[in-house]
């Protein structure tokens, strides 16, 4: 059986609750991971102890640990071991290195990390190539220490031109380069913490994330002083399937309109762009579908970013190992094959395809979307 859309074979647990979002056509899901673990280490910071008093209000069972290893995480059984990993939360101190920061242009200046990992099972997760070992999600109990070190690095980490045209944003910080946020938000606090730590902030900073969740309720009453942009990670429907665990696309677009009415600047992130069936229509209805959405939202800030669908031979290998028979093609002899800046390969879109998506697509969005910046 394959572990993803519409498979219930080893999916994690999920309660269903109403974001009081108007409108919310669909409910948003909230993680219940089957096991949390708690180093001792995590509970030397408060954020870590404030975390594990959460969980255990929430009723789920909280394992205290003796040592600050993670171990039996690799079950003999690799199906089980991505399985239960997935059902796993663990609170634990993110290491020396997280804590110095590494530039990622062009979409932000900063990488910060408040966790590590996703509950939710995309076919087509970055996540995969990126992360080692067992996908536990890893939440940091030293977010004090981590949001401190930031402010050594405002006003720096500008590389390239796409960045010096997004100057007037301030000095960018992403947090969810290995993580979504927002989809373990109810179980954490991190994100909220680090949203009203932005607010305080008098720099010209900006927090970002992009998120395939919706349970935005605890963040519209934030202050977060227009500091962070939320972006909402949107696919044609047609790669809904490939999204397992997540929120459903409505619940997405009403969670967008919700923060972008409590004054937060958005994004569409559409990821990962896909050559599916009738491709111009259906991304052309995404986008209606997102103009409808933030239809009539005072001082809108709306950004917009397009990233077309890659692989490299390690994220393929693990992602066919996590989805057996998933239907995402994933073909080398259909793709161009490139190097990463790093020098490794990826096998993207074909040029004239990704040419033709990119007019295609761009043409929507000026038409559908004027205030939105590519
Ligand atoms: Fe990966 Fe994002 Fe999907 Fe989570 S929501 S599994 S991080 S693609």
């Amino acid at each position: 059986a394959t572990i993803g859309a519409g498979s219930r074979i080893g999916a994690p647990a999920f309660v269903g609750m109403n974001v009081h979002a108007p409108p919310t056509p669909s409910p948003a899901r909230l993680w219940r991971p089957r096991r949390v673990l708690v180093t001792p280490a995590a509970l030397d910071h408060a954020h870590g102890r404030a975390m594990a008093g959460r969980l255990e209000a929430l009723g789920l069972p909280v394992e205290r640990l003796r040592s600050n290893r993670l171990t039996g995480l690799r079950p003999e059984d690799p199906r089980r071991a991505y399985v239960e990993a997935k059902n796993t939360l663990a609170l634990v101190v993110a290491p020396p290195t997280r804590l110095k920061l590494q530039p990622i242009p062009p979409s932000a200046d900063w990488r910060v990390d408040l966790a590590e990992g996703c509950p939710a099972h995309c076919q087509y997760c970055y996540l995969a190539g990126s992360l080692a070992g067992p996908p536990v999600t890893r939440v940091y109990a030293n977010l004090g220490e981590i949001l401190a070190t930031l402010r050594s690095y405002a006003g720096s980490g500008r590389i390239t031109s796409a960045q010096e045209e997004r100057a007037h944003e301030g000095t960018t910080f992403e947090c969810s380069c290995y993580t979504d946020p927002l989809g373990i938000e109810h179980l954490t606090g991190s994100l909220s913490e680090a949203i009203r730590f932005f607010g305080a902030w008098e720099a010209p900073v900006q927090l970002r994330f992009t998120t395939k969740f919706a349970a935005v309720e605890p963040l519209l009453g934030l202050p977060h002083g227009r500091n962070t942009r939320i972006r909402f990670s949107v696919n044609a429907r047609a790669a809904a399937r490939y999204e397992g665990g997540t929120a459903p696309l409505a619940a997405r677009f009403a969670a967008m309109r919700a923060v972008a009415l409590a004054g937060y600047p958005v994004g569409l992130t559409v990821a990962p762009i896909l050559p599916v069936e009738d491709w111009r229509q259906a991304y052309d209805a995404l986008i209606a579908e997102a103009a409808a959405a933030l239809d009539g939202v005072p001082d809108l800030d709306l950004t917009a970013e397009l990233i077309t669908h890659r692989f490299t031979p390690g994220s393929k290998t693990v992602l066919e190992g996590w989805y057996p028979g998933s239907g995402l093609a994933m073909r080398e002899d259909e793709r161009a094959r490139k190097f990463t800046k790093f020098g490794s390969v990826k096998y993207v879109l074909p040029k004239d395809l990704m040419s033709e998506m990119r007019r295609h697509i761009t043409g929507r969005l000026a038409a559908r979307l004027p205030a939105a910046r590519l």
